[in-house]
């Protein structure tokens, strides 16, 4: 079978070309605040990433970076401040944080106007009641991808295998939104789902968002369906440069031959995310002036 390749990275480009051309017509850039607080090795290159991508667009940015041990009121105030600060438009705190740090408490603390994560409780709510404001970046940039490259959600099967706050579960509630961009029949797997394979051949789309290099298989996989790897895993490979690579969640024999269509990693998934944080930035700086 011939299976077709989703790419995100031809999405990013569109994405920011199309931002850099609104940025270009503004009096004043979008600004993205960043806090990160430990050095987090992952974390550290999602920041870079992020950082780059405003750099592109034309956007203003400031990474916080504060040391492991700071104490959370500490945080606190530095998110107060970039809260009244006019100029900064789109705040997101870089997760995880040192177990110190009560990570609920930090999301509650921030303006819900700039939280363009969307994990703030309130964000999070107005997805839940089908009326969003900002859609957290991830399940936000699947959504756009698949409609990107023609594959319509509607009336299909969709499993979810992962619940996670940041994917597979705003992801679910995305698909089954009533409306064109949803109207999916959605399952959400998790770790004590019984007969996964299963339940996941059951699907028309299968999304995989586990963080468990080859997680799924052909025994999950149906032939012919679309697979979104969301994986994001760096595993040896004593053949590379560095002497490790990136993986995704999906074994390699249920996607190329196997699969109607997939999301390659990296190249997939990945650069939606920043796309379409940098999209919320955007929209949160819209919304900021013409409530203003
Ligand atoms: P979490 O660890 O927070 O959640 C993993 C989820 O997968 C949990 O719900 C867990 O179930 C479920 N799970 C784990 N193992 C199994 C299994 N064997 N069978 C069924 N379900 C399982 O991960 P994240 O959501 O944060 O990330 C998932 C992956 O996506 C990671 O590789 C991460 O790096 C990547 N990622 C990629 C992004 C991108 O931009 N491409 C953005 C964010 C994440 P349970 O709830 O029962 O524990």
């Amino acid at each position: 079978m011939e299976s077709r390749v989703l790419r995100g990275s031809v999405v990013r480009d569109a994405v920011f070309a199309d931002l850099q051309r609104k940025v270009r017509a503004r009096a004043r850039p979008p600004g993205l605040a960043v806090i990160l607080v430990g050095d987090d090795p992952a974390s550290q290159v999602y920041v870079r990433h992020k950082s780059k991508g405003c750099e592109q667009v034309g956007f203003r940015q400031q990474t916080i970076r504060l040391p492991a041990e700071t104490r959370q009121q500490e945080v606190l105030d530095r998110l107060a401040r970039l809260n009244a600060d006019p100029a900064t438009d789109g705040i997101l705190v870089q997760l995880p944080l040192p177990a110190h740090i009560d990570a609920e408490q930090v999301l509650l603390a921030l303006d819900p106007r700039k939280d363009v994560d969307g994990f703030h409780p309130e964000n999070l709510g107005r997805l839940v009641s089908g009326r969003p404001r900002f859609v957290p970046c991830t399940p936000k940039g699947i959504l756009r991808l698949l409609a990107h490259h023609g594959v319509s959600v509607a009336g299909q099967r969709v499993a979810v295998v992962g619940r996670s706050i940041i994917v597979g579960r705003p992801l679910a509630l995305l698909l089954g939104l009533k409306g064109p961009a949803g109207d999916a029949t959605v399952t959400l797997c998790h770790s004590s789902t019984r007969d996964l394979p299963a339940v996941v051949q059951e699907a028309d789309i299968v999304v995989a968002a586990m963080g468990v290099p080859g997680g799924l298989d052909r025994r999950h996989v149906r032939r012919g369906a679309v697979v979104v790897d969301v994986g994001i895993n760096r595993i040896d490979d004593p053949a590379a440069r560095n002497g490790t690579r990136l993986v995704g969640d999906v074994a390699p024999e249920a996607l190329a031959g196997w699969a109607a269509a997939y999301t390659p990693v990296p190249g997939g998934v990945g650069p939606m995310t920043i796309a379409m944080l940098l999209e919320n930035t955007w929209e949160a700086m819209v919304s900021r002036e013409s409530t203003a």
